[in-house]
């Protein structure tokens, strides 16, 4: 087993999840801490060496939404949200607020390291000055210098604002990113949350890429929150 210097911050007052949660991440090799409040979360991201936190939105003492506000105002570190399967909207606006991603209850430890790794390159890939010029997801291979997205070595022929929308979830790949996110992305802040025209949009896009749209391999819709494209 290889050995990991990251340790992750549990903020969650469930002890049986909090427990399941922590030994799954050692059995992975992470460093786990733990906290069963807000107020107890905040204090350790500041004393101690943390490099991801999985934050439950029902804490005891103060909501997991204010959590993620008050770690952003100082701090960019991956937040990966815990949250129970009928709280989309909840979802949604955590992380329009600033976390990266969520998991829903119940999750696998599958799922759990999955989600870890996904938030781990997009810190990497941050950080690191190296401009892409091209990247793959399964069949699909974008050109970023060309704009250009190709499926099977055939050039998928996009609309501009198709052509947008892929950009943003090869970003993103295997991040969810919300309808609002997408929204004021590609038609600006100002455009609300009328999520039709991004349906539409997403429709097309579909049509193109997907074998069969109406069960997408690529494009995976995250009902409530949003889309994520998916990462093998
Ligand atoms: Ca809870």
């Amino acid at each position: 087993m290889n050995e990991r210097t990251e340790y992750i911050l549990i903020i969650e007052d469930d002890h049986q999840i909090s427990r399941f949660i922590s030994y799954a991440l050692e059995l992975e090799g992470y460093k786990t801490k733990n906290a069963n409040t807000a107020q107890g979360g905040l204090s350790m991201l500041v004393t101690e060496k943390i490099s991801l936190v999985l934050l439950d939105l029902g804490l005891p003492d103060f909501d997991g939404l204010e959590v993620i506000k008050r770690i952003r105002e100082w701090s960019e570190i991956p937040i990966i949200v815990i949250s129970a399967r009928d709280a989309d909207k909840e979802k949604a606006i955590a992380l329009d607020q600033g976390a990266d991603d969520f998991l829903s209850k119940p999750f696998s430890a599958v799922e759990l390291m999955a989600r870890i790794r996904v938030a781990f390159r997009h810190v990497i890939r941050k950080n690191s000055f190296e401009m892409r010029t091209t990247q793959t997801v399964g069949e699909l291979l974008m050109d970023f210098d060309k704009r250009i997205l190709f499926k099977s070595s055939q050039e998928v022929h996009l609309t501009p604002l198709e052509y947008q929308l892929m950009v943003l979830l090869f970003k993103n790949v295997g991040k969810v990113i919300t309808n609002r996110m997408i929204l004021s992305e590609i038609w600006g802040h100002n455009y609300g949350t009328d999520t039709q025209v991004l349906r539409t949009l997403m429709a097309g896009l579909r049509r193109k890429i997907e074998e069969n749209p109406a069960k997408p391999q690529y494009i995976i819709t995250e009902i409530g929150v949003g889309y994520r494209l998916k990462d093998e």
